[in-house]
């Protein structure tokens, strides 16, 4: 589970995150959204401290930190292991081109956790067919689809048997007939009870897939619930306003 209170970051003097209160139970999928500028890369980069916020408390697990006046800053080891406890998937792929699929999936748990070869490979592979790219496991990046490309990077971030998925517009680069592919693994790691956090602007799959909707804007969550009623009755005027640019 997730548990995030007064989270606040600024770059400079822009305030981006103001007093962020945010909870996902074990096996949950939060969908944000949130206009251009809101905040929703910033908070899910904080999630996974690649961004230390200025004040408030991240907890992923049983693993947590508080940020702010008098606290020191985690050191790189339990920042790296506080890490561990995410899987990321970018907009961009960001796989590693001079390897093949099954070794960018083998690649985190080889160097990071040790695992040995034979085992690493045997869970690539197991993670492979899951994404339903088994058959492609010997191919190069630059030999794949951009959907195929990102499930390769879905199931190397799998690889690292993370508590929690956070997902940045995993589908926003793709071509809209690749989208569907991406979509539905993700789809299948929520029936799966995988808890999520998911930044996407696919209003029919967010209203699918999510337990909960967060709607941020300027740095602050407007509104949350279930779907049913951010997206199909919001209540907040800049909620109804950024929803009418989809339908
Ligand atoms: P989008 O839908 O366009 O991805 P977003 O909701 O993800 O937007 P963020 O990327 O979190 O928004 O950015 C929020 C604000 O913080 C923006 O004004 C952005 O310019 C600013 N910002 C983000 N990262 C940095 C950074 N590293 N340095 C300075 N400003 C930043
Ligand atoms: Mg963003």
């Amino acid at each position: 589970k997730i548990e995030v209170a007064a989270l606040r970051k600024s770059f400079g003097d822009h305030a981006v995150l103001r007093d962020i209160n945010f909870r996902v139970d074990a096996g949950q999928v939060v969908v944000l959204l949130g206009p251009s500028g809101s905040g929703k890369s910033t908070l899910l980069r904080c999630l996974n401290l690649l961004v230390v916020p200025d004040g408030g408390r991240v907890r992923v697990g049983g693993d947590g930190f508080d940020f702010g006046a008098g606290q020191r800053l985690p050191d790189r080891r339990s920042l790296a292991r506080f890490r561990a406890n995410t899987g990321m998937v970018f907009q961009q792929f960001n796989l590693f081109p001079h390897m093949t699929a099954l070794e960018n999936v083998m690649e985190g748990p080889r160097t990071v956790r040790r695992t040995p070869r034979a085992e690493a490979e045997a869970l690539a592979r197991d993670l492979l067919r899951r994404v339903g790219l088994e058959d492609r496991a010997a191919e190069y990046p630059s030999r794949l689809s951009g959907g195929q490309k990102q499930r390769v990077a879905i199931a190397r971030a799998l690889a690292m048997r993370p508590e929690v998925m956070l997902f940045d517009e995993a589908t926003s680069a793709l071509d809209p007939e690749l989208v569907g592919e991406v979509l539905a693994v993700i789809q299948q790691l929520a029936a799966e009870g995988m808890t999520m956090v998911i930044v996407t602007h696919e209003i029919a799959f967010a209203r699918d897939v999510a337990d909960r909707v967060v709607f941020m804007r300027d740095g602050v969550v407007v509104e949350e619930g279930p779907p049913a009623q951010v997206i199909d009755a919001p209540q907040q005027a800049a909620t109804r306003s950024f929803l009418s640019h989809f339908h």
